[in-house]
């Protein structure tokens, strides 16, 4: 195959994968890895542009391989740095300078100069070891809905590392062969024919990432209240209907803590609305706290909430509302003007064997409650039916 055709064709795949990332970048700032990948295309652009040219001037100047080089592992190292990024990582592109150096000042080196395939030999490990690190970053990740969307780049820098490494491990065996820049080798075709394919591919499993991330947020921010960061009712829906179905089969114990601020309305009265808000912030805090482990809370509405606990038995699920409770009463809200004590009315109930759906639990833990408000507020109450399933 034309080796020149397949440096153009490479070219192209580069371009368009650093516009690509670059126009998704302008369509979601926050999503800086796109630019890290937009530069990898503009590196293996460069890359290509240097080979291409020195290819039609028919130029024989130890510099162009080194650029060449050099703007090749920056095109692989700015992928691996972009997954950095997007995964909270340092991008590390003080290490990219030191290697590109690395590069130029090896190509002074007459065993550099001597043959392609000492340069090759040179620089392929180099780009195997940024392959690798991309590939075991996202080996490494805890599997999740989030995961799935790293397996194409997996994938396809895998396949790009194993490639080189048996191709690396050809030339060492076969130390006669005498690759030309342009050569037409059966060796240096396929390794051009798949950088081609890389970089037709990368660009798009980099989207992926992307897009499947922002579509991960977007829904979770359907599902999650914004001043508290818990659950909203939508979520309590679709968590809950599920519960119920695996309890109908398990026979585990399906149980609700539901609960309500006590005189909340004084608080806003008195401190404004802005305190207000921080102390529902400040209760949910604690009771998330004192339920470390528990991540189905629900704010129901205002300032009433419920958790959903399975799996627990009834009297540790009045235990657990017990130490909400405890906590709240005595970890005052601090404000500007002096510690404001805040406690909370609860109550708990556990589904029973005849109810037809969640709700009838949660129903239930809702009159509990009210029984606690009732009762003179600051406590904790179960439902008659929980009471009696405990004993
Ligand atoms: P009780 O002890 O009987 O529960 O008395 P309460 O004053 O807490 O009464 P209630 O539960 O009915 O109070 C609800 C109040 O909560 C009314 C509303 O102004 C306030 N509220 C609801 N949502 C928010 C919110 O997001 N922020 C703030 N600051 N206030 C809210
Ligand atoms: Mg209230
Ligand atoms: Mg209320």
């Amino acid at each position: 195959m034309d080796a020149f055709t397949l440096i153009v064709a490479s070219g192209l795949a580069s371009a368009i994968m650093a516009m690509a990332m670059f126009f998704l970048y302008r369509a979601s700032r926050r999503e800086l890895c796109l630019m890290d990948w937009s530069f990898a295309g503009l590196s293996f652009l460069a890359s290509n542009i240097v080979g291409g040219v020195a290819a039609a001037r028919q130029l024989d100047h130890f510099l162009l391989p080194a650029i060449g080089n050099a703007f090749y592992i920056a095109g692989h190292f700015a992928i691996a740095a972009g997954l950095r990024r997007h995964l909270g990582l340092a991008p590390r592109y003080l290490l990219l300078g030191l290697m590109s150096t690395a590069i130029v000042l090896l190509h002074l080196l007459p065993f550099t100069q001597a043959s392609v395939a000492n340069r090759l030999l040179l620089f392929t490990p180099m780009i195997a070891v940024i392959n690798f690190h991309v590939v075991s970053l996202i080996w490494r990740l805890p599997p999740g809905p989030e995961r799935s969307a790293y397996l194409p780049l997996l994938v396809i820098e895998l396949g790009f590392m194993v490639q080189l490494s048996l191709r690396t491990v050809y030339m060492v065996l076969n130390r006669d062969n005498h690759l030309t820049f342009l050569g037409s080798q059966i060796l240096q075709t396929s390794g051009s024919l798949c950088v081609l394919v890389f970089l037709s591919v990368a660009g798009m499993c980099c989207a992926v990432i992307v897009i499947r991330h922002q579509e991960l947020a977007l829904r979770k921010a359907s599902l999650t209240d914004s001043l508290t960061g818990w659950l909203n009712r939508r979520a309590l829906h679709d968590a809950a209907h599920r519960e119920f179905e695996r309890t109908r089969r398990t026979g585990q114990p399906l149980a609700f803590i539901a609960f309500d601020i006590d005189h909340f309305k004084s608080v806003n009265d008195r401190y404004g609305h802005q305190t207000g808000d921080a102390a529902i912030r400040h209760v949910t805090d604690l009771a998330a706290h004192a339920l470390r482990g528990y991540d189905a809370l629900f704010r129901l509405g205002g300032e009433e909430f419920a958790v959903l606990v399975t799996g627990i038995a009834p009297q540790q699920v009045l235990h657990m509302a017990e130490r909400v409770r405890a906590l709240i009463e005595a970890t005052p809200l601090p404000t500007d003007e002096g510690p404001v004590p805040m406690t909370v009315s609860l109550g708990v109930a556990a589904l029973a064997r005849q109810d037809a759906s969640w709700e009838a639990a949660l129903r239930r833990a809702d009159n509990a409650l009210y029984r606690s408000k009732k009762d003179g507020r600051n406590r904790c109450t179960p439902h008659e039916l929980l009471v009696a399933a405990a004993a």
